[in-house]
């Protein structure tokens, strides 16, 4: 029979059995998926081979404004650092007569040369697909234009907004939702325009929190950055700022110590990016990431879902993992609407809520985004869930617990 503590310790490791067979799918697939981490002496070799090509040294690459002068824009130049076919390079002159392209050398050396399904260049390389689109669809997914009370401000919730920076990017991105603004000419907006978007938070004392972005805020001069930050701490009523940007994925290298300790100088800041495959998380971007928690800014993470690229439950809970490691909390995960020439990159929502399903209670909370849609009309972020409430009746509830098993959850309240 044995003692109740013998009793229940083998309950436990009944329990405990259980609970490992739950995860071995993961584990198993975990080995095949490709991380900067595992790739490291791959990026090595790219990045010798890039700088050998582009003439450039070690204290070049580090320098962001070399990274923007050596962005690869043409199919020939990228042909010289990663194999692409006669197809392939056609492909890409013909698409780059309609979208904007270029990928600077450290993003490039996160390709694979040799697999044009690599997710880097599925994210960064023009394919002939964005010229299925019919020209009607709708580019106007979040209906900026009609929710900005002044320039460059878009305001849709009622205690925070947007500043529209820039329609600059170190990168443009295949998917980007944004497209009609970014990648034609680049544009950082005029002060004036920009003092006048603050005369409007000023003026309106319920907007506590400031979200400065673009395009990509830190594409801005540090400078311009400085000065924003510092008009925005005499308005009382702003309590955060936040930055969206995506150079820690994209161009680590823009991460300066100059940069955080403007940071630094003018918190609480907070910091978000778009980190939306394993791959991406680089020893280079961790550094860039560290720099930042070391000055006091906290990272979040907005992956979008990206169909062929990351719409697999493993991948996301790799890429969720990899980012905690770096102190990157994983924020949102977003449901990408049509925009003209986005549409192969696309999953469908019902991928999105099973890969969110495949994370609650099989991995830690921390690693765990919400996965939004945004509204049409510019109505505002809306969390997709998975359903965990079964019925709810006067006294009790039934709920699914994230393994599946139905429970009667007692709701009675007495003395009430
Ligand atoms: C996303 C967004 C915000 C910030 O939303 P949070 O859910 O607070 O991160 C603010 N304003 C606009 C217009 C946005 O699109
Ligand atoms: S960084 Fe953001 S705004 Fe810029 S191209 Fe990529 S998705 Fe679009």
């Amino acid at each position: 029979m044995g003692t109740y503590e013998e009793k229940s310790r083998k309950i436990a490791s009944e329990r405990a059995k259980e609970l490992k067979s739950r995860i071995k799918d993961y584990l198993d697939a975990s080995k095949d998926i490709e991380t900067g981490e595992k790739l490291e002496d791959q990026y090595l070799d790219n990045k010798k081979r890039i700088l050998d090509y582009l003439n450039g040294t070690e204290e070049d690459w580090k320098n962001w404004r070399w990274q923007m002068d050596n962005r690869f824009e043409d199919s020939k130049t990228l042909s010289n650092v990663i194999e692409l076919s006669e197809k392939e390079m056609n492909e890409i002159d013909e698409v780059s007569e309609n979208f904007r392209w270029a990928v600077v050398p450290y993003y490039a050396s996160l390709m694979d040369p040799k697999d044009p399904n690599c997710p880097i260049r599925k994210q960064s390389i023009p394919s002939a697909m964005e010229l299925k689109d019919p020209m009607e669809v709708d580019d106007d997914p979040m209906a900026e234009e009609f929710t900005s009370p002044a320039p460059c401000i878009t305001r849709r919730y009622p205690d925070r907004l947007i500043i529209n920076v820039t329609n600059q990017c170190a990168m443009y991105c295949r998917h980007c939702q944004r497209r009609r603004n970014i990648g034609g000419v680049d544009k950082p907006r005029p002060r004036e325009e920009l003092e006048e978007a603050i005369k409007y938070i000023r003026e309106n004392p319920e907007i506590r929190d400031v979200l400065i972005t673009g395009g990509d805020a830190f594409m801005l001069e540090d400078e311009t950055i400085e000065w924003i930050l510092g008009l925005l701490d005499e308005i009382e009523h702003v309590e955060i700022k936040r930055f969206g940007t995506r150079t820690l994925v994209t161009m680590p290298q823009r991460i300066t110590d100059n940069l955080c300790s403007i940071l630094k100088r003018h918190g609480p800041v907070y910091v978000n990016t778009q980190f939306n495959h394993p791959k991406e998380v680089s020893r280079e971007a961790v550094e860039a990431a560290k720099k930042l928690t070391y000055a006091g800014v906290p990272l979040g993470n907005q992956s979008v879902l990206l169909n062929t690229i990351n719409n697999d439950p493993h991948i996301i809970k790799k890429l969720n993992h990899e980012l905690l490691k770096a102190c990157i909390k994983p924020y949102y995960l977003f449901q990408a609407k049509t925009v003209t020439g986005t549409s192969h990159l696309i999953a469908g929502i019902e991928e999105g809520i099973e890969i969110v399903e495949h994370l609650r209670g099989y991995t830690s909370g921390l690693a765990i985004p919400e996965y939004i849609v945004n509204a049409p009309g510019g109505y505002g972020k809306t969390p997709l869930h998975p359903q965990y409430i079964v019925s709810a009746g006067k006294d009790y509830i039934t709920i699914r617990t994230w393994e599946g098993r139905i429970i009667k959850y007692d709701n009675k309240v007495y003395n009430k």
